[in-house]
C-alpha cells in the first residue's frame, strides 16, 4: 500500500462522523452564534479540502467529460437562415458536444458582433446524430407508403434498383418524368450541387422551393427584379426605426435578434405588427395588434398619410421609382417610345419635363442606350396631366403613376383604416409620423405576412412606405425580407458547380404548379369570373410558366433530398392520394426518418451535418464557415455528394451492361451517353471529394476570391468582394452589408422594365385583375370562423429537431394548438383538452393550449410537426390546399419571367380558414 492509499485509509466513515459531530458542535457552541464571527480553527485537519481522500477517480471522470481529441468547425443546414459556426468535440471516436465558435471577425468597432451565434436546437444536435431518428443503413419498403415496413438492402442493391428505373424512365418514358427535390443550395451548396449535377446529366426536372414553401416575396421580383436583398443583420443596428413586421425575431432570427434590440441604445425604435402579443413584441415601443390579413390596407393607409403630409423624399421619389413615368389615360398602359416615335422603342419610357414642358425619354428604362438613372437636367412632375401627340399624330391625354397612386390612395381614409385593422387611428397617424421623419428606416419583413394569398400586393405596399420616404439603398433602412436562406454569395462557382452545362440546357420547374397540375387538387374560386385552370392554361400556352412533363404526361420517379416535401406540402393528404400515388418510385436521402421518408419506396442513409464537407452561407451576415467532418459518416451512411457519384456510376455500369445508345434529348438537342455519365457528373473526373466540390465554388466565385476550404476551417472569412452582375452593393471595410447602394450612389438602372422601383405593372392580366399598383385585396373568403396560423416556432426549424427530445421537454411534448381565452370559453374548451380541428378539407385531431397572447379569431399551430408525432388524427398540413395566384402566372413582361427561385406563383397558407371541437378520444 502506497503512502497516499494509507492516508487515504485514515479518512474512513468513523472520521467522518466524528469530524462532522465537532462541527455541528462548534456551530452549536456561543463562539459560533450569530453574532460572533465562527472559529474555523476546529475544522482545520480532516476537512482540509485540498488533504488526500479516497475515491478521487470520479473527479478524473468528471473533468475527462471536458477533455476531447479533436474539434472540428461545423454548422447546421436546416434553412434556419442563421449560418452560425459551431466547433464540434470528438472523443474516442464519439462526437460528445458542440459549443458556438464565436469568432466572426468583426465588421467595425462601431457596431456589435456576430458573436456568439447560436441557437438552442444548434446546441444539441450532438444528440440528434446518435438518436433513434438516424438512417443507419439503405432500406427498401416492404408494406405500403407510410406504413413503415421496410427490409434492409445493401447499398449496390438499393443504388441498382433507382438507377434501374431512373434509366428506364428516360428512354422509355422521358427525361422529364424523372423529378428531383432539394432547397437552400446556400446551406449547404455541395450536398445541393451533388443532386443537381444528377438531374442535368440525365436531363430530369429540378423542382424550386423558395417559391413553393412561400418564403420567395413575390414583391421584390416584380418591383426591383431580384429574387431577394436583404441587409446583413449587423445593419440594423445602423437604423433609427425598425418596424418587425409579420416578424418574431425573438423566435425566428434567435441568432440575430440582439442588433434590433441593441439598435434602441443606438436611438433606434420598435414597432412590432403582429396579431397576437409575441416575444418579439415585448421589446416594441409601439405594438400593432392588428386584425389578421389586413396589414397590406395598414400600409396602404400609411402610404396616404405620407404623402398628405408632405413626408415623402421627393427628390428620391423622381430619380429612383416609376412614380413619374407617364401613363396613357385611356388604356392605362405606360406611356412608351414607340407611342411617340415611328421607330420608337416598346421599353423606353417617358416622363414629363417641367423645365421643357414635354414628355422626354425617362433614362436607364430597359431599351435605353444610357445606363444610368441620373436625371440631368430634367425634372419630372410627380402630379397633374399632360396631353402628347402619338406618332400617328393623334393626341392623348397621360398622367404619371404617381397621380394615379394617389387616386388609388383616396379610399384608404384613417377612419377605414383603423375599422378594417382594428387599430387606433392615432396611433397609426402616430406610425406614419415616425416613419416618415426618422431616418433611416426599415421594415423587417417576416413569413406572418408573406404567407397570405395577396403576398405580393403586401410586399409592393410595404415597399412603397420605404421607398416614399427614401430608405432603399441606404444602411439602416429598407424592406428586408429574412424567410428562406436563399442565395448562394459565391453564385458564380455554385452555378457552375449545379448546372455545368449551364442553365439554359436545365429543365427547371415552379414546385407550386407541379403539385398542382399533377394532383387532384382544386381551388374552388374564381378570379375575374375564370377559374385558375383558365389562367393556368393560358400561362403554359404562351411559354410563361414551364410545364414538366409536356404533354399531359406524369411525373414517374421523384428523389429528394436535404428536404420534407411531403410534410411541407400544402393540401398534403390530397397530394398523398393523387401525386405521390402516380409515382412509381420515391427516393428520400436523409439523415433521419422523416414524415417524406416514410412515404417513400428507398431510403438512402446520409451523413449528417457534421460529418461531411461543405460550405455555408446567409443573408444574415456576410461571413461563409464550413462544415467539416467531425466523424467519417456513421453506421453505413454517406455524404450526399458520395451518394450521388455512387448513383452516376451505377447508372453508367448499367447502360454500358444494357448496351444503352445515347439518349438523343430533342429539347437541348443533348446526346445524352450515360456510359459516360460518372465521368461527366465528375467534372471528367476534376472533383471528386466534396472537399473538391467546395474549392471549385470557392475558385470560380469573387465574392471567395483566394479563399480555401482548409482556410475556412480556421475561422470564418467575410467576402472579398460582389460579383457586380450579381449583386446591387459592394462589400465595403468597416460597413455593414446593403442592397442597391449601386442604384442610389452609383445611379446604375434598377433590374426592371422601366429601370426604376417599379410600382407600375401594366401587364394586361394586372390591369383585369385590378393589381396594376399595389392595392389591398381581403383575403381569399373561407366559410370558417378561425384564421389557420401555421408560423415558424422556436423549438423547431420546420421539421428538424420537431422529434428531438430536449426540444419536446421544452414545450408540452406534442402539437398544440393556441387558442385566445374568449375563442375556446365560447367553444366550452380547456387547456390541454384533445381538440378537433376542421374545415371542408380534412381535419387533425390534437392538443389545445390557452393563449392569452393569441388574437381572438385566430387559431396558431407552429409548423412542421410530423403527422406521426402525437396527433390522434391527420396533421398541420390536412386543413390546407393549393391555391395559385393568377397574377404570380405571367411571364414575358420586361424583368418579370419564370427562373427558378425567382418568379412562379406561391404556396401561400394563411388564408385558410378552421373550426375548433372537443375531440372525442
Ligand atoms: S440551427 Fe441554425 S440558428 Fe441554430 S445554431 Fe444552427 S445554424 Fe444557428
Amino acid at each position: 500500500m502506497s503512502d497516499k492509499d494509507q492516508t487515504n485509509e485514515k479518512w474512513s466513515r468513523r472520521n467522518f462522523i466524528q469530524t462532522a459531530a465537532m462541527t455541528a458542535a462548534a456551530l452549536a457552541i456561543p463562539g459560533c452564534s450569530r453574532k460572533e464571527k465562527p472559529v474555523l480553527t476546529t475544522l482545520v485537519g480532516d476537512f482540509d479540502p485540498l488533504r488526500s481522500y479516497p475515491y478521487r477517480g470520479w473527479e478524473d471522470f468528471y473533468r475527462k467529460i471536458w477533455t476531447w481529441d479533436k474539434v472540428v468547425r461545423s454548422t447546421h443546414s436546416a434553412n434556419c437562415t442563421g449560418s452560425c459556426s459551431w466547433k464540434v468535440y470528438v472523443r474516442n471516436g464519439v462526437m460528445v458536444r458542440e459549443e458556438q465558435a464565436a469568432d466572426y471577425p468583426r465588421i467595425s468597432q462601431d457596431l456589435p458582433d456576430y458573436n456568439p451565434r447560436g441557437c438552442q436546437k444548434g446546441g444539441c444536435f450532438v444528440e440528434y446524430v446518435y438518436s433513434p431518428q438516424r438512417l443507419r443503413y439503405p432500406l427498401i419498403r416492404t408494406g405500403e407508403r407510410g406504413e413503415g415496413k421496410w427490409r434492409r438492402a445493401t447499398w449496390d442493391e438499393a443504388l441498382t434498383l433507382v438507377a434501374g428505373k431512373l434509366l428506364d424512365n428516360v428512354y422509355n418514358h422521358g427525361p422529364d418524368t424523372n423529378t428531383f427535390f432539394s432547397v437552400i443550395p446556400a446551406m449547404s451548396p455541395v450536398s445541393f450541387c451533388a443532386g443537381s449535377r444528377l438531374a442535368h446529366y440525365i436531363g430530369g426536372v429540378f423542382l424550386s422551393f423558395y417559391d413553393w414553401y412561400c418564403d420567395l416575396p413575390p414583391g421584390e421580383p416584380l418591383t426591383w427584379g431580384v429574387q431577394t436583398e436583404a441587409c446583413e443583420c449587423a445593419d440594423w443596428f445602423n437604423s433609427k426605426y425598425i418596424v418587425l413586421w409579420g416578424s418574431n425575431i425573438s423566435q425566428t432570427r434567435i441568432p440575430d435578434a440582439h442588433f434590433a434590440y441593441e439598435a434602441r441604445y443606438n436611438g433606434a425604435k420598435i414597432v412590432c405588427i403582429s396579431p397576437d402579443y409575441n416575444s418579439s413584441a415585448t421589446h416594441a415601443d409601439l405594438y400593432f395588434r392588428i386584425n389578421p390579413g389586413t396589414d397590406g390596407i395598414l400600409a396602404l393607409g400609411v402610404a396616404k398619410l405620407l404623402i398628405d403630409q408632405n413626408l415623402i423624399d421627393v427628390p428620391y421619389v423622381k430619380e429612383q421609382t416609376d412614380l413619374p413615368l407617364l401613363v396613357l389615360s385611356g388604356t392605362k398602359r405606360f406611356l412608351r417610345q414607340s407611342d411617340l416615335q415611328a421607330k420608337g422603342k416598346e421599353d423606353v419610357f417617358c416622363l414629363w419635363d417641367t423645365r421643357q414642358q414635354r414628355a422626354v425619354p425617362a433614362p436607364g428604362s430597359m431599351g435605353s442606350d444610357q445606363k444610368t438613372i441620373q436625371l440631368n437636367g430634367v425634372d419630372p412632375a410627380l402630379t397633374g396631366g399632360f396631353t402628347v401627340t402619338l406618332a400617328d399624330g393623334k393626341t392623348v391625354e397621360v398622367t404619371t403613376v404617381f397621380e394615379m397612386l394617389k387616386k388609388e390612395l383616396a379610399q384608404y381614409t384613417l377612419d377605414k383604416v383603423g375599422a378594417r385593422t382594428g387599430l387606433p387611428a392615432h396611433e397609426i397617424e402616430l406610425f406614419a409620423r415616425e416613419l416618415g421623419t426618422r431616418k433611416p428606416a426599415m421594415i423587417i419583413h417576416g413569413a406572418g405576412t408573406n404567407h397570405w394569398f395577396h403576398n405580393d400586393l403586401i410586399n409592393r405596399s410595404f415597399m412603397l412606405l420605404v421607398a416614399l420616404t427614401g430608405n432603399v439603398g441606404k444602411n439602416g433602412g429598407g424592406f428586408n425580407h429574412y424567410v428562406g436562406q436563399e442565395r448562394v454569395w459565391p453564385e458564380h462557382g455554385f452555378f457552375q458547380l449545379a448546372y455545368p452545362e449551364g442553365r439554359k440546357k436545365q429543365r427547371f420547374q415552379n414546385t407550386t404548379l407541379w403539385s398542382y397540375v399533377h394532383s387532384t387538387s382544386k381551388d374552388p374560386h374564381l378570379y375575374n369570373g375564370k377559374p385558375i385552370d383558365w389562367y393556368i392554361q393560358e400561362s403554359v400556352k404562351n411559354g410563361w410558366m414551364p410545364l414538366w412533363p409536356k404533354g399531359g404526361r406524369k411525373p414517374r420517379a421523384f428523389v429528394v433530398w436535404r428536404a420534407n416535401y411531403l410534410n411541407q406540402a400544402k393540401g398534403n393528404e390530397i397530394l398523398e392520394s393523387s401525386l405521390w400515388r402516380d409515382l412509381d418510385l420515391i427516393v428520400d436521402i436523409n439523415y433521419r426518418m422523416d414524415t417524406t421518408a416514410l412515404y417513400s419506396d428507398v431510403v438512402l442513409p446520409a451523413a449528417s451535418y457534421y460529418e461531411k464537407v461543405d460550405i455555408n452561407t446567409t443573408d444574415c451576415h456576410s461571413y461563409i464557415h464550413p462544415f467539416g467532418k467531425a466523424l467519417e459518416p456513421l453506421f453505413e451512411s454517406k455524404t450526399d455528394w458520395d451518394i450521388f457519384h455512387a448513383l452516376a456510376e451505377k447508372m453508367a455500369e448499367l447502360a454500358a451492361k444494357k448496351g444503352l445508345k445515347p439518349f438523343h434529348d430533342d429539347a437541348f438537342d443533348w446526346n445524352r451517353d450515360f456510359t459516360q455519365l460518372a465521368h461527366d457528373w465528375t467534372g471528367k473526373g476534376t472533383i471528386l471529394t466534396d472537399e473538391q466540390a467546395a474549392n471549385f465554388i470557392l475558385a470560380n466565385a469573387p465574392e471567395t476570391k483566394d479563399m480555401t476550404y482548409q482556410q475556412l476551417q480556421e475561422k470564418p472569412r467575410r467576402f472579398v468582394a460582389t460579383d457586380p452582375e450579381a449583386w446591387n452593393s459592394d462589400i465595403e471595410d468597416g460597413i455593414a452589408y446593403t442592397p442597391f447602394k449601386h442604384q442610389l450612389e452609383k445611379k446604375r438602372p434598377w433590374r426592371t422594365l422601366t429601370g426604376r422601383q417599379q410600382f407600375y405593372i401594366d401587364h394586361p392580366w394586372y390591369l383585369e385583375l385590378g393589381e396594376a399598383l399595389p392595392t389591398f385585396k381581403e383575403p381569399v373568403p373561407e366559410k370558417y370562423p378561425l384564421y389557420w396560423n401555421t408560423p415558424h416556432g422556436r423549438w423547431s426549424i420546420h421539421s428538424t429537431w420537431r422529434d428531438h427530445r430536449a426540444m419536446l421537454r421544452l414545450q408540452r411534448g406534442g402539437p398544440i394548438v393556441y387558442m385566445h381565452p374568449e375563442d375556446a370559453r365560447k367553444r366550452g374548451l380547456q387547456d390541454n383538452d384533445w381538440v378537433r380541428i376542421y374545415n371542408n378539407i380534412g381535419h387533425c385531431v390534437c392538443r389545445l393550449q390557452i393563449l392569452p397572447g393569441e388574437k381572438p379569431g385566430r387559431v396558431t399551430m407552429y409548423h412542421g410537426w410530423e403527422k406521426y408525432l402525437g396527433f390522434q388524427q391527420g396533421g398541420w398540413q390536412s386543413l390546407t390546399y393549393i391555391k395559385i395566384k393568377p397574377t404570380q402566372l405571367i411571364g414575358k413582361y420586361g424583368h418579370v419571367n419564370f427562373r427558378l427561385n425567382y418568379w412562379g406563383p406561391t404556396g401561400n397558407n394563411r388564408d385558410i380558414k378552421v373550426e375548433i371541437e372537443k375531440a372525442k378520444v
